[in-house]
């Protein structure tokens, strides 16, 4: 298949302007009324197909990108096409070549988005949640067939069953022919008799459904987990589109999700890092003793492995990380003064600072041999 911007004839960096120039160009050129070559309504079709994409900014990224113009960027519940294929149906009605077909009442459903707030720890452990969405289900007096009790639906009469009427229409394209949905049966060819009360010829009633929902442990914010058919029932008794859940993890008082290890930081008081400790830390997995090194520093990590987030994909879990952070006393009394300063003393402590530290060792080292 060619290329979106090949199909336009524009280079990849067109402007918005380019592009839409080149679109009405060839739309004039393939347009069927002027033009009705064989494989016309190809082309006119890839061109336009071309031009929906690339005319959406968010699509155009997205077909750059992957060279997939499906992707995610496609945003949910459209359908895709939105305007483009109006103007397209009108032309071609309903995009075949032969006439134009009446629409059908039965529709599928249009997919369904839950945003999910959870806590970290359920994003580690997984969990099962209830929900509440608001949706539409199948009409239970009628059953999707949209009429009252067995009365049947009648051909309409103003455009006698087609769904379509023929109407000179002003577009973008100058003045042309073009064939409108019939207002009288919305283009449905047909007319309700006797439309269902309890969902007024829907065939489907709105409802908020509520749902137990698994959440899988490894979620983070921005997961979408997909819930194939538990979206809108279709109009008519069509099948339901999707159920969509978008987990939003909440920030944690202690941990914070780097990938999949959990970062935490430990206040040790100074005596401890430099006398060593134990100390118990409280995870997702329970108490942990944390062994905090004589001469700890402040800075470094102490890494406990696989008590991170699962992997969504299977496979290890990530590490929890502990950065430790020496807490240098303050507000000291009279006698702890007394005691640090005899500390120092007896440690003969100095400013240090950068390359003068190794001066300062050197000269001390010196003293020693002439001591
Ligand atoms: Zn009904
Ligand atoms: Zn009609």
């Amino acid at each position: 298949m060619a290329n979106h911007y090949e199909t336009l004839g524009v280079s990849q960096d067109a402007s918005d302007e380019e592009i839409k120039r080149a679109y009405r160009k060839l739309a004039r050129q393939l347009h069927p009324d002027l033009n009705p070559g064989e494989d016309t309504h190809e082309k006119f079709k890839a061109v336009t197909h071309a031009y929906e994409v690339l005319s959406d900014p968010d699509k155009r990224r997205n077909y750059d990108r992957t060279g997939d113009e499906n992707g995610a960027a496609g945003g949910f519940g459209g359908g895709g096409f939105g305007g483009f294929s109006d103007i397209f149906d009108a032309f071609f009605g309903g995009g075949g070549s032969g006439r134009p077909q009446p629409k059908s009442r039965t529709q599928p459903g249009r997919d369904g988005l839950v945003r999910v707030p959870i806590d970290l720890v359920d994003a580690v452990q997984g969990k099962e949640v209830n929900i509440t969405v608001s949706t539409a289900v199948v009409c239970s007096l009628c059953h999707g067939s949209c009429t009252e009790g067995d009365t049947q639906p009648v051909t309409c009469e103003t455009c006698h069953g087609s769904g379509h009427i023929q109407r000179p229409v002003r577009s973008m394209l100058g003045d042309v022919m073009t064939l409108a949905e019939c207002p009288a049966c919305a283009g449905y060819g047909s007319r309700l008799v006797k439309p269902c009360p309890e969902c007024s010829g829907e065939g489907r009633v709105r409802e908020k459904a509520e749902k137990t929902i698994k959440i899988p442990a490894g979620v983070d914010t921005g997961t979408r987990i997909q819930l194939q058919g538990e979206g809108e029932a279709g109009p008519g008794g069509g099948p339901n589109g999707d159920l969509y859940l978008e987990i939003s993890v909440r920030n944690h008082a202690t941990f914070e999700r780097i990938g999949n290890d959990l970062h935490a930081t430990l206040s040790v008081p100074m005596t401890q890092a430099a006398l060593g400790t134990e100390v118990k830390l409280e995870t997702f997995d329970g108490d942990q003793e944390l062994d905090i090194q004589p001469g700890t520093q402040s800075g470094e990590t102490l890494t406990l492995t696989g008590l991170g987030v699962p992997s969504l994909r299977g496979g290890r879990r990530g590490d929890l990380k502990v950065t430790v952070n020496v807490e240098t006393p303050k507000n000291l009394d009279e006698n702890q003064r007394e005691l640090l300063e005899k500390l120092a003393e007896a440690r003969d402590e100095q400013f240090t600072q950068g390359k003068l530290a190794q001066r300062g060792f050197m000269s001390r080292l010196r003293d020693k041999f002439r001591g």
